[in-house]
């Protein structure tokens, strides 16, 4: 992939989120949205707007500093703008702070289109397949001590934004209004949508697992409701699932019938939704070899005591699997709800009020209670959250927002993507104004998580200043079953930022003492 082809995804990227010429939104209708994407999308959005920026016009004004925001203010500053984030919250990362129930993985969502890597490779700010709580502290040691000094931090909340050609103003709730040259809405999501007064809690607060109620109702068949069918099967173990999947299929005929499964799914979606009329029936056929129902079925919980319970996806879509989601949670789906360890249960139908209390109508036209203790122990409602940009920009910016995302859908295509070092990072390390003792700090952190997502014990590693120059690869030594597991599940080579860490002999003798770089 060539300059001009990396320029050509920024450029779809800046087209899909621009609301006019001092006024940009990280756009929330472009799909394949997680942690990982909204920071390479904030860094192709950095790489075009810098460049438009005027001398003596580079007062830069971030809204949001969730993993979106912080990638762009870390982004304009490294570029030597001046930037202010203003967040609403307190507490940095509130809503992932208690959210050690969930494992983040940087791009399994995008197989088959993407192979799976449990490690980031952006300029700064990367991070390791984790739980969420220890990511979000990762990203806020290196924003700590690589940018907290460079980057104004306001706490307020933003009530409105005005702009015109000249530039923005922004009033806040409690302090004086703000002038930039330039702002960037990276406002995220609100608070998840519920269903009437039934008590289901946000998908990052701790008590949001299903562990051992015996009956659980799911309604929605996006990313969440499937994590959440799956999580009482397999615990933290969901993500780790995944990726053991992802790679036993990557070299099966398996992963070409889904591209197609998927690219026929796309062409048929129903106009104004994530769901298709394609009800990808593949899905409920599929088998897989052996060894690897046996590697899926050993990440799960006892066979007895998972078959005692009453797992209930309840779905409005087409099917559980002709909606947008994840191809590698549908096949995990679809394993534990058609293969030899039948856990799950999906009812077409919804959920509606009736007779003051909250039923489940199924489309056959059944109809029963949900509320606990009804039918069911726990009832997990995943119908997605509003953006909160809405609250800034008027509905025909917000309408324009969604038209862009799908014209510029090339925007939310991440496929080639981490072969992107976009061009202002080409001198590496330099350039972005990290020293390198947060980078190698950071660098020891990533190592820490995958070694501990994947039990592997690193006997030796080295890290050298020269890696960041030169490129030269980061060693590591591993005991001889853990290589075999780790060559398994093709963890290595991984590309961290701008390193690249391998399995190998370490010399020790290359070990030198840290020469941060002022
Ligand atoms: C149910 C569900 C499951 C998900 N699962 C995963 C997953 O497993 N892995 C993954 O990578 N991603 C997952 N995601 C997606 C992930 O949460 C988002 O992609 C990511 O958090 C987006 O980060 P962000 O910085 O864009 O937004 P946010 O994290 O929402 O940050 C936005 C920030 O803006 C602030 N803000 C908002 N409005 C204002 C205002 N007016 N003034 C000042 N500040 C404001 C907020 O307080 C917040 O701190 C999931 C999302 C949902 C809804």
């Amino acid at each position: 992939m060539g300059d001009d082809e990396h320029d050509k995804i920024a450029w779809e990227v800046y087209c899909a989120c621009r609301v006019s010429d001092t006024l940009y939104a990280l756009n929330p209708f472009l799909t394949q949205q997680n942690f990982y994407s909204q920071q390479l999308r904030a860094l192709a959005l950095v790489a075009v707007l810098a460049r438009k920026l005027a001398p003596g016009k580079r007062n830069v004004c971030i809204v949001g500093a969730g993993i979106a925001g912080r990638t762009l203010a870390a982004g304009f500053a490294s570029l030597g703008a001046s930037v202010r984030l203003i967040e609403a919250r307190r507490t940095p990362f509130e809503r992932y702070r208690n959210a050690a129930h969930r494992e983040l993985h940087p791009n399994i969502i995008f197989w088959p289109a993407q192979h799976p890597t449990p490690a980031t490779a952006l300029p700064f700010l990367n991070w390791a397949q984790a739980t969420a709580d220890e990511v979000v502290e990762d990203i806020q040691k290196e924003w700590a001590s690589g940018f907290a000094n460079k980057v104004s931090l306001i706490h307020d909340q933003v009530t409105a934004v005005h702009h015109d050609a000249a530039g923005i103003t922004m009033d806040l709730k409690n302090g004086e209004p703000i002038e930039a040259d330039l702002a960037v809405l990276a406002t995220g999501f609100k608070a998840e949508r519920g269903f009437g007064t039934l008590d289901s809690p946000s998908y990052w607060s701790p008590n949001a697992v299903a562990d051992e109620s015996r009956a659980i109702l799911v309604s929605g068949s996006g990313d969440g409701g499937l994590i959440d069918v799956l999580s009482p099967i397999l615990g933290t173990r969901v993500t780790r699932a995944a990726h053991m999947l992802a790679v036993a299929l990557s070299d099966s005929p398996l992963k070409e019938d889904v591209e197609k499964v998927e690219a026929e799914r796309t062409s048929k979606m129903i106009a104004g939704t994530r769901d298709s009329e394609d009800p990808c029936d593949f899905y409920r056929r599929v088998q897989f070899a052996q060894e690897t129902q046996d590697r899926l079925s050993s990440l799960a919980g006892s066979d007895e005591h998972l078959s005692s319970r009453k797992i209930t996806l309840l779905y409005q879509s087409v099917s559980p699997y002709s909606f947008t989601a994840a191809p590698i949670n549908k096949l995990l789906l679809a394993y534990f709800s058609n293969g030899p360890r039948k856990y799950v249960k999906s009812v077409k139908g919804e959920l509606r009020n009736g007779a003051g209390r909250h039923m489940m109508a199924s489309e056959d036209g059944d109809s029963e209670p949900v509320d606990p203790p009804s039918s069911f122990d726990r009832v997990i409602v995943r119908h997605g959250a509003e953006p909160a940009a809405a609250d800034l920009l008027t509905r025909a910016e917000l309408a324009s927002l969604k038209v862009k995302a799908v014209e510029h859908s090339a925007a939310a295509d991440v496929k080639d993507y981490d072969k992107t070092i976009f061009r202002w990072t080409k001198d590496g390390m330099r350039k972005s104004g990290v020293r390198l003792e947060v980078m190698t700090r950071a660098i020891h952190r990533t190592l820490n998580h995958v070694a501990s997502a994947y039990d592997l014990i690193i006997l030796n590693s080295i890290i050298v200043d020269e890696c960041f120059t030169n490129g030269r690869p980061i060693k590591i030594q591993l005991g001889a079953d853990d290589r075999k597991k780790a060559e398994q599940l093709r963890l290595f080579p991984l590309r961290m930022g701008p390193t690249t860490v391998r399995i190998g002999s370490v010399n020790i003798h290359r070990n030198r003492p840290l020469d941060d770089e002022a």
